[in-house]
């Protein structure tokens, strides 16, 4: 039999604050084969992200550098500050048949979307329950300046105003509730047709067992 089944580009979108890295580290505790694309930055770390772990943080000569020779398969500016997803970690996790997970804006998902992986992608886009809500799970984080908090504000709507290019659209209202949603979603995108390499190889073996029985 050839792979079990294709690797999934999983794409996660949301205005800041509204919940995509909760849910996404929610989603890998949940099954931790899915691997994260850790992206490049060239934005300061916040307290407690690590090099390597949240972000590659990189210098905007060698963001450049990077996006020069080829090797990123996606990147944008976002908040004054370059983002992307280096290439060959998610090559590598697809060719042996594991789920990608992204974070990323609407550009990088129009860019996978449109890449010759696009096939292979899902996405998934996050609403705030309010704008309210919005404010106040950035202020709760404690991570950001005001300053910054009311940067990240002012851009949510351009964010927000992309939710229709997405495959499925969640309201994070209750956390458990998106969380189970977003497990729900992933596990019937891994049924389709496309990511089940192997299914014409068992057909075909239905079919000998057919011609055997007549
Ligand atoms: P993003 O990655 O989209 O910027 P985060 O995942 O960092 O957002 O979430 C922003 C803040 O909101 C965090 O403090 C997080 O714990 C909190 N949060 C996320 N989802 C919910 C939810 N459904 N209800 C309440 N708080 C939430
Ligand atoms: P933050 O600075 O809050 O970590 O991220 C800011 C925004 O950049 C978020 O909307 C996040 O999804 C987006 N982002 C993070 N990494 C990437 C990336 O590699 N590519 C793109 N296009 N956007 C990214």
């Amino acid at each position: 039999m050839g792979d079990p089944r294709r690797g999934l580009l999983i794409i996660l979108s949301s205005p800041s604050g509204a919940g995509k890295s909760t849910l996404s580290k929610a989603l890998i505790a949940w099954d931790p084969t899915i691997s994260f694309s850790v992206s490049a930055t060239t934005r300061a770390p916040r307290p407690g992200e690590e090099d390597g772990r949240e972000y590659h943080f990189m210098s905007e000569a060698d963001f450049q550098a990077a996006v020069a020779d080829g090797d990123m398969l996606e990147h944008a500016h976002v908040f004054g500050n370059f983002y992307g997803s280096p290439r060959r970690p998610v090559q590598d996790a697809i060719d042996a048949g594991k789920d990608v997970l992204f974070d990323i804006d609407w550009q990088g998902a129009q860019q996978i979307q449109n890449s010759s992986l696009g096939q292979h992608t899902l996405s998934i886009f996050i609403l705030p329950p309010s704008i309210k809500e919005l404010h106040r799970r950035l202020v709760s984080r404690g991570q950001d300046s005001t300053e910054t908090i009311a940067r990240r504000m002012r851009k949510s709507w351009d964010e927000i105003s992309h939710w229709a290019e997405y495959d499925f659209v969640l309201i994070n209202d209750d956390l458990e509730e998106t969380g189970a949603k977003l497990r729900n979603i992933v596990s019937s995108i891994r049924l389709k047709r496309l990511q089940q390499p192997m299914l014409s190889e068992h057909v075909r073996k239905l079919q000998s067992e057919f011609q055997e029985m007549s």
